[in-house]
């Protein structure tokens, strides 16, 4: 069976079973906080239980290496809406040990890319259009250097209120243990 089928067929039975009931609550976050995170399958679960976030405590973001790289980006975007439209006043940034980021190679992602049938020609294209691939794809050498530049970036953003808490933190993929890079209230 397809997974879109699995999904689909599971899913009418949750909602037949009212098994949604469990997880009522509404779009404000009771913590007011917003999480960004990494998309790591194993962070899924083991993250939020391990910081004891449950269904409508924060606004979660996730993508790979939990990087904020433009300050005008789909991520800085749901920040800001988070913070103005939805209450959030902190910001935690986590980053994890082992993150797929961290050993990205841009030349083999490419030779993939040819490989799935991008021509020369689309790469050639982009390149003369300004887009440096080779930067775009490149691996986070730091975990906790990467941490710090984003809570820079969201700290040191023009639109980003002087009141908010930005945290900075790395994640054990296995044990869940937390690690502080950066003490918001510290910090302020
Ligand atoms: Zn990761």
């Amino acid at each position: 069976m397809h997974i879109l089928d699995e999904i689909l067929e599971f899913n009418q039975k949750f909602v037949e079973n009212k098994e949604y009931e469990a997880y009522q609550t509404s779009k404000f976050p009771d913590k007011k906080l917003v999480v960004l995170s990494c998309m790591d399958t194993r962070l899924s679960d083991l993250l939020p239980r391990a910081m004891n976030l449950r269904n409508g405590d924060a606004k979660m973001i996730k993508n790979a290496g939990a990087v904020v790289s433009h300050p005008f980006g789909s991520i800085m975007r749901s920040i800001l809406v988070a913070v103005y439209d939805l209450g959030a006043e902190e910001i935690c940034v986590i980053g994890h040990h082992g993150c797929g980021m961290g050993s990205l190679d841009p030349v083999a992602s490419i030779q993939k890319m040819k490989e799935r049938g991008v021509s020369q020609e689309v790469l050639d294209t982009l390149a003369f259009s300004g887009i440096d691939l080779n930067q775009w794809l490149k691996r986070i050498e730091s975990i906790p250097e990467s941490v710090r530049q984003s809570v820079n970036m969201i700290k040191q953003h023009p639109l980003v209120p002087k009141s908010i808490y930005v945290h900075g933190l790395i994640i054990d993929p296995e044990t869940g243990k937390l690690e502080v890079i950066v003490n918001g209230y510290e910090e302020a």
